[in-house]
């Protein structure tokens, strides 16, 4: 053997001695919380937190052997679209990967919460769809987390769904953005972006239609409310047709319950049914209904940032690391 493979066994040997070591650390501090039982339910959320906390403190999360573009999508609004692309962003960037977030939504919510610059005038995605302006030219970095960067979304992009329609080839103009954006990093040597994930307007048109052929991933958000599930099937039906016809790699990987109340019957009922259809697909974390995660955008912070300790910003991090986890293989999915 070399002297350089020599040194190489020596420090995988080590590296993994102290990952055993780390991993040994969190699982005795883990066992030294004491168990609570349900009729303290603070006790009990506060228990979980730590445990929580302990488990993901400072811990790095995989790169994927590629950059995985995931859209996050559902075409009814206020179910958490928006918090879940920005906060699962800022976990996965704080958790050591280079994240691109795309604003999609001419709201422009997720640049908002990000901090990100998005007055009137600002170049933004609208450009790079409408006006073929690279995203390097629009593209900023967070001042917060310097691996979390952005493409913000200005009031000009409500006009960009009318102004698509007549353009050339009007579906693949965010891919074809996000495509050679990625291969000028690369040429550059710059390091590659880990994810990309684009946040969606509440609607099935053409700027989702870019989403979804701009990605190989589409994560769901689910409000566990009585409705939940009117929608999914046409929106799981708009999945295929792009699969069928502008994207064959185009899948459900991921679902998320968001604003999860675990008090009552309704939010368990939703969530089982939601499991039962798709197993393999919803995370084993849901987020819960959490007033510093609605508080954060007011100060341009995700609650990665505002309050990293917090119930809310623990479930997302929890969800990250899942993600980060399972990888991008597609699922099955049971029809409903
Ligand atoms: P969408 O992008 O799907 O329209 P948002 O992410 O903007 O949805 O969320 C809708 C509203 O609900 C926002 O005011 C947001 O702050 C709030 N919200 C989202 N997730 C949570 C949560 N887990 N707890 C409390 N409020 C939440
Ligand atoms: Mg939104």
């Amino acid at each position: 053997m070399t002297g350089d493979a020599v040194d190489q066994q020596f420090e995988q040997h080590v590296s993994r001695g102290t990952r055993d070591a780390d991993e040994a650390r969190r699982a005795a501090l883990i066992d030294s919380i004491p168990a609570t039982d349900e009729s303290t339910p603070l006790a009990a959320q506060l228990a979980a937190d730590a445990r929580r906390r302990i488990d993901l403190a400072g811990r790095r999360f995989p790169r994927p052997q590629s950059t995985r573009i995931l859209t996050v999508a559902n075409q009814k609004g206020g179910v958490g679209k928006t918090t879940t692309t920005v906060n699962l962003a800022a976990a996965l960037a704080q958790a050591g990967l280079n994240v691109l977030v795309i604003d999609n939504d001419p709201q422009g919510n997720a640049s908002t919460a990000l901090g990100i610059e998005h007055h009137s005038g600002t170049p933004s995605i609208y450009e790079v769809l409408v006006e073929d302006e690279e995203l390097a030219a629009v593209v900023q970095q967070s001042s917060a987390i310097p691996r979390l960067w952005c493409a913000p979304a200005t009031i000009d992009l409500s006009g960009a769904e009318i102004e698509l329609v007549s353009l050339v080839a009007r579906e693949n103009r965010l891919r074809i953005a996000i495509d050679a954006y990625l291969e000028a990093c690369e040429a550059e040597g710059r390091e590659r972006f880990d994810y990309v994930l684009i946040d969606c307007p509440p609607s099935l048109g053409l700027l989702t239609v870019n989403a979804f052929v701009a990605a190989r991933e589409v994560l769901i958000p689910i409000q566990c409310e009585y409705y939940a599930l009117e929608g999914l099937s046409q929106l799981l039906k708009n999945v295929q047709l792009i699969k069928n016809h502008l994207n064959p790699s185009l899948h459900v990987s991921t679902i998320v319950l968001t604003m999860y109340d675990a008090r009552t019957n309704l939010a368990h009922q939703v969530a089982d049914e939601v499991r039962g259809h798709f197993p393999d697909q919803t995370l084993r974390t849901s987020v819960p209904r959490s007033v510093r995660i609605s508080e954060a955008p007011s100060y341009g912070q995700t609650v990665m940032t505002y309050d990293p300790g917090s119930t809310g910003a623990l479930a997302y991090l929890a969800a990250a690391r899942e993600i980060a986890e399972r990888g991008s293989a597609p699922l099955s999915e049971k029809e409903s």
